[in-house]
């Protein structure tokens, strides 16, 4: 069988390497690194799921094949839903790990926070997969814990030495890469991304 050209509308090598990682076998993986002629597109959305669409089908209306665009943050109870969609570019400058981890520390050390810890919070991933600029179904994952004011590990990215994925007693840059991605916010939205994909295959076989 033809393996299955996936581009992920991503410029986050974490993402994509987490997602080329989870895949089952027959895909092969493009991000933007191959692409690089196509423009930034603005992430303006007020949802996840709003900016997963924006990056879907802008990147599918100009790159041949499936896309997949990945929209993700982690979300704190007691800081209302904070960081949210603006988990990137939480302290200003988009991606600045350390600075976004500072933040979060300092919002949650703030003697105006009504709430003491556990912080619950949780990581959420909502894929959107397009084709030809247009959208062919949309995808939300997550995974539940709370934040540690003791941030632990160096695997993964972003917010991961913070949180603490419900059942375990580590952060999730403690956890091996595969137990990462068997358990993560991305791990649910892909695991019914592809199930989708395989869905569809088998009716158009039948
Ligand atoms: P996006 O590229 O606009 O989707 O922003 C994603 C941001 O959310 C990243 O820069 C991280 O701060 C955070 N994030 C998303 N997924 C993860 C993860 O798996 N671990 C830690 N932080 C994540």
């Amino acid at each position: 069988m033809q393996p299955t050209i996936l581009t992920i509308a991503t410029n986050n090598k974490h993402k994509a390497q987490e997602i080329a990682a989870m895949l089952p076998p027959g895909f092969v993986v493009r991000t933007l690194a191959d692409y690089p002629q196509i423009p930034e597109i603005e992430e303006n959305g007020s949802t996840f799921a709003a900016n997963a669409r924006l990056k879907a089908c802008g990147v599918s209306a100009v790159v041949p094949g499936l896309v997949l665009a990945d929209d993700s943050g982690l979300c704190v109870d007691a800081l209302q839903g904070a960081p949210g969609v603006f988990s990137a570019r939480y302290a200003g400058e988009h991606g600045n790990d350390a600075a976004n981890n500072a933040k979060l520390l300092a919002d949650l050390a703030s003697p105006a926070l009504q709430c003491s810890p556990p912080f619950t919070a949780r990581f959420m991933c909502a894929m959107c997969l397009a084709e030809n600029g247009c959208i062919r179904a949309d995808f939300i994952g997550k995974v539940e814990g709370h934040i540690t004011l003791t941030p632990a590990g160096c695997g993964g990215f972003g917010y991961d030495p913070l949180f603490v994925p419900a059942g375990y007693a580590c952060t999730m840059a403690e956890l091996p890469p595969a137990e990462k991605n068997r358990i993560s916010h991305r791990a649910d939205a892909l695991g019914q991304v592809v199930g989708f994909l395989s869905s569809q295959a088998s009716s158009l076989r039948a």
